[in-house]
């Protein structure tokens, strides 16, 4: 005889991929509730079907339980529904049509060359006009890093983990373990790795991390800082204290120089 619990179980685990559908389901009721709530696996299984990976935390910090597959589910529904950005609002939506016709076991990150995509993510955050350069646009990607008005947070990518949707979207088509970039010359000069499958902000924290430590950087990114105090009505220290407090989804953002700005005279 087949248990209740089982047809629940089969219930749940036919229903085609959809974030929402899950969440709102595992709300109706408390035996439904228990199915999913201990079962954070199966959520990772939504999430990847959705399109969506965990990026990894800076320093390969573990998540315990400030970021679990579930969390992370309601986190992505939520976001998107008072993100001003349709590309994070929608940010698998290009690559939804590639997903349905060709995933065949979608839990499984592959590894090793493969004939892959790149989400349009990718290029839309790190490159400045048409994507002529072979290597994305440092001031691209440094923009990515940083805050912007209060005002602007919901419309602008400011810096980039604020945005759930396009932080966690997979980096590539299908969904990699490990990617190397090349440059025109056939050169890696990047190379990114996620057990779960790479996602834009990983590629994102990598391509900033290729950075110089340079004068050039330090400027652009002070006189932005600037511009933020000046509107902010703060203090230099005030200020600074106050967004590096504020650490995106994943509670480990370093905003680029913020302690050269404090240092500075
Ligand atoms: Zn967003």
């Amino acid at each position: 005889m087949v248990a209740f619990h089982d047809i629940l179980l089969c219930f749940r685990n036919s229903i085609t991929a959809d974030l929402h559908t899950h969440i709102a389901l595992s709300q109706t009721c408390r035996r439904l509730s228990h199915l999913y709530i201990h079962d954070d696996e199966f959520w990772q299984f939504v999430c990847f079907g959705a399109g969506f990976g965990r990026p990894l935390r800076r320093g390969g910090v573990e998540f315990g339980n400030i970021l679990t597959w579930r969390r992370l589910a309601h986190v992505l529904v939520n976001h998107a529904s008072h993100c001003e950005i349709r590309s994070c609002r929608e940010a698998n939506a290009e690559l939804a049509e590639h997903r349905s016709r060709t995933f065949q076991s979608p839990f499984h990150p592959g590894h090793g060359p493969a004939d892959i995509l790149l989400h349009p993510l990718y290029f839309y955050l790190h490159f400045s006009g048409p994507c002529a350069e072979p290597s994305p646009d440092t001031l691209s990607v440094l923009l990515t890093h940083l805050p912007t008005f209060p005002e602007c947070r919901a419309s602008q990518y400011g810096p980039l983990c604020s945005h759930p949707n396009a932080s966690c979207a997979f980096a590539t088509f299908p969904p990699m373990q490990s990617l190397d970039f090349q440059d025109a010359h056939g050169n890696t000069y990047l190379s990114v790795q996620n057990p779960d499958g790479c996602t834009i902000l990983d590629v994102n924290r990598a391509l900033a991390a290729l950075i110089p430590n340079e004068l050039a950087a330090l400027e652009i990114v002070l006189a932005h800082y600037q511009d933020l105090i000046r509107t902010s009505g703060l203090s230099k220290h005030q200020w600074a204290d106050m967004v590096s407090k504020e650490r995106g989804f994943l509670d480990d953002h370093e905003y680029p120089f913020l302690q050269e700005l404090v240092a500075q005279a």
